[in-house]
């Protein structure tokens, strides 16, 4: 693996997002709502707005990448979401690039669509993970890895790698990365929420639709080394792609040919919003 600090004298390529710029500026993490707002059971009162997040974390108008549930509330059924959105400000409407991917009622294959295409809100439901900015291009620490060695992902490896350095002192990231080559093992959740409760990892997985998809994957990374005791999920990856494929992304399944490229910067804030009263361990993979 490949570390280095990265200066683009333009913009950060963030792959497809022309009208975006860069993920430095007051960066932050905000944990939002969690798993326990999914199951055992939904608890459907959770919805909240990306506009509104983005004042609670003292940011309007940030730059918010992200992974977390489908606003259910607008869509009326339950999907992976995989938020891009420029929050409203004093000066700016505004504007949202997000994606969602659902489990096509046909065929059951992944149905990803751009949010704006049909809706006009800025919602999300239960659970999300983001990380927001200024939306500054400055430098960045650019990885690049080719082919796996290990059972671990490739977030997984950065977030290890920074617990092992930093020790006690939780350090949070985001930004994108892309898979350039290969397949990954990905999940979409049903668009019905389960009608009996989900209490262990196996029954979530068997309530869970997996696919294996293909690269070029645009990946949207949050996570944090450690859990300084906010009920956090440790990291959560979404992402789109231009050939119809989204999801939530496990691992890659092809470790010889694998490769990955990605764009990242620190948090100097980490939010935790709503944070479950009740908790459990199952259903964070
Ligand atoms: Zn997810």
């Amino acid at each position: 693996m490949q570390v280095y600090l990265f200066q683009k004298s333009n913009l950060l390529p963030l792959p497809y997002y022309d009208e975006f710029g860069g993920i430095c500026g007051k960066t932050r993490i905000a944990e939002v709502g969690g798993v326990p707002y999914l199951m055992p059971l939904v608890n459907k009162k959770k919805v909240y707005d990306l506009n509104t997040i983005a004042k609670e974390i003292k940011l309007p108008g940030a730059f918010i990448l992200g992974a977390g549930a489908g606003p259910f509330q607008t869509l009326g059924f339950n999907s992976e979401f995989m938020p891009v959105v420029q929050a409203e400000s004093e000066h700016n409407p505004p504007v949202n690039g997000s994606y969602f991917a659902r489990v096509n009622p046909e065929d059951g294959r992944c149905l990803l669509e751009k949010y704006s295409e049909k809706h006009h809100d800025f919602g999300c439901a239960l659970l999300a993970n983001l990380f927001a900015s200024e939306g500054q291009p400055r430098k960045v620490i650019e990885v690049k890895a080719k082919r796996r060695t290990g059972q671990l992902n490739f977030v997984t490896c950065m977030r290890q790698t920074l617990e092992e350095h930093y020790g006690n002192k939780p350090i949070g990231m985001g930004g994108t990365f892309i898979v350039q080559k290969g397949n990954v093992k990905a999940h979409i959740m049903p668009a019905e929420f389960s009608p009996c409760p989900l209490t262990s990892d196996e029954q979530v997985n068997k309530w869970l639709n997996f696919y294996e998809m293909k690269a070029p994957l645009v990946c949207l990374p949050v996570f944090v080394s450690r859990d300084p005791g906010f009920d956090l999920r440790l990291e959560h990856t979404h992402f789109f792609s231009r050939h119809g494929e989204g999801g939530h992304y496990h691992y890659d399944t092809t470790p010889d040919t694998v490769e990955y490229l990605g764009y990242f910067t620190p948090a100097q804030f980490l939010y935790r919003i709503d944070q479950p009263k009740e908790t459990h361990s199952f259903g964070r993979d």
